[in-house]
């Protein structure tokens, strides 16, 4: 927790849970990214914190955005970021929403399959298009199914289509997974996208731009490389696959250019047992799965907690949330350590949560109010 976070939350006076977000934080996270890898251009993921003021910070220090809808595309204008930084990254789009961004001044989209090249062809005509394609995310501890992208054997022909269609076949793109702890994990897919290349190339179609997405984690429970690790790593396999021919990158951190620099206040609502043996208390939190937390899904990412009782004897606990859906349970399979001591009412605080949390949160399930939030 920062000093700034720290005195915002002696002097809250309102109630209930909240996010706080120092945006210093963001701002070295920026220039972390930017130092890492000087020659590429950072496109933030927009989904992972769309709070106007994290996009105008971010504007405002030269960032480009990876947007997936028409609406995170106008936040970022309204943030004061020009058209011509901004991708719509999203593989599956409406027709008329390719049309809406066009007419915004969107030039760069993502596709991965010949009937998204179509529509884009029909309703941005003359853009720039790269596609993504499927990388099997080992390592990740948010790992993307097979839901976007397309097997790279099949790249060459989506692109050759856009191409055909009169439109720029820009580059290919892939996402290695979220919360990727392992720093090589983009050798592989830059194997594939530099196959992809060659594949282009021999059909007489100059691809430009590789596009190597997020992943980039932040600290939780278990420490995480450094940005700078990931950079070289990064590079290293840049010039593996590509030799001095280096294409033009640009990567979209969201979770990492985030993550770290916000912080949940909550407060726990009760703890009891089950029955007078159980050994495993619950320890019931006023804010869960539909607060905020929707990530703890599956029990994968597991966020640090801060007790004012640290320091006190500590037992493993389930923990939960304080709706009445019974899937509003954070950690149960593997259940959380907490001070034996911790009480209702106690305040904690859940660290590295400033990334998809906020957004994630429901409007008014069971009647509790979504995330509050301050960005500072
Ligand atoms: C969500 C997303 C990202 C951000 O991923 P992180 O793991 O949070 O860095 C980047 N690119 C695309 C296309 C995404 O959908």
């Amino acid at each position: 927790m920062t000093e700034r976070i720290r005195e915002f939350l002696r002097s809250r006076n309102d109630e209930g849970p909240c996010l706080v977000v120092d945006l210093n934080v963001v701002k070295t996270n920026y220039h972390a990214f930017a130092k890492a890898l000087p020659d590429t251009k950072v496109f933030y993921a927009v989904k992972a914190n769309p709070a106007p003021e994290v996009l105008s910070l971010l504007a405002g220090l030269g960032s480009s955005f990876d947007t997936a809808s028409v609406q995170e595309i106008e936040m970022v204008l309204a943030a004061g970021a020009s058209a011509d930084r901004i991708s719509f990254g999203n593989t599956i789009k409406k027709e008329r929403d390719i049309a809406r961004a066009f007419a915004l001044g969107v030039r760069l989209f993502a596709v991965d399959c010949k009937p998204e090249v179509e529509k884009v062809a029909r309703a941005a005509p003359g853009s720039k298009v790269f596609c993504r394609i499927l990388s099997d995310c080992v390592g990740a501890e948010w790992p993307l199914s097979r839901k976007f992208g397309c097997e790279p054997s099949m790249a060459a022909d989506v692109l050759e289509h856009a191409h055909t269609l009169g439109l720029e076949a820009h580059g290919i793109s892939f996402h290695v997974g979220s919360q990727q702890r392992n720093p090589h994990a983009w050798d592989r897919a830059l194997a594939s996208a530099a196959a992809v290349f060659r594949e282009c190339g021999d059909r007489g179609i100059n691809l430009a731009m590789v596009n190597l997405g997020g992943g980039f984690p932040t600290k939780y429970l278990k420490s995480v490389p450094t940005v700078k690790t990931y950079g070289s790593s990064i590079f290293r396999a840049l010039r593996r696959h590509f030799g001095n021919r280096i294409p033009e990158t640009i990567i979209e951190p969201g979770r990492g250019m985030v993550g770290n620099a916000g912080l949940i206040e909550a407060e726990v609502v009760l703890v009891s047992k089950k029955s007078e043996t159980d050994d495993v208390r619950w320890v019931y939190l006023d804010i869960g799965k539909f607060g905020g937390l929707a990530e703890t899904m599956d029990e994968s990412i597991r966020y640090p907690i801060r007790t004012p009782r640290d320091g006190d004897a500590t037992a493993p606990c389930v923990l939960a949330g304080p709706t009445c859906d019974s899937a509003d349970v954070l950690y149960e399979k593997q259940p959380y350590e907490l001070p034996v001591s911790l009480s209702i009412g106690d305040k904690v605080l859940i660290e590295g949560t400033g990334a998809y949390t906020a957004t994630y949160s429901a409007v008014a399930f069971n009647g509790f109010p979504p995330l509050k939030t301050y960005h500072i």
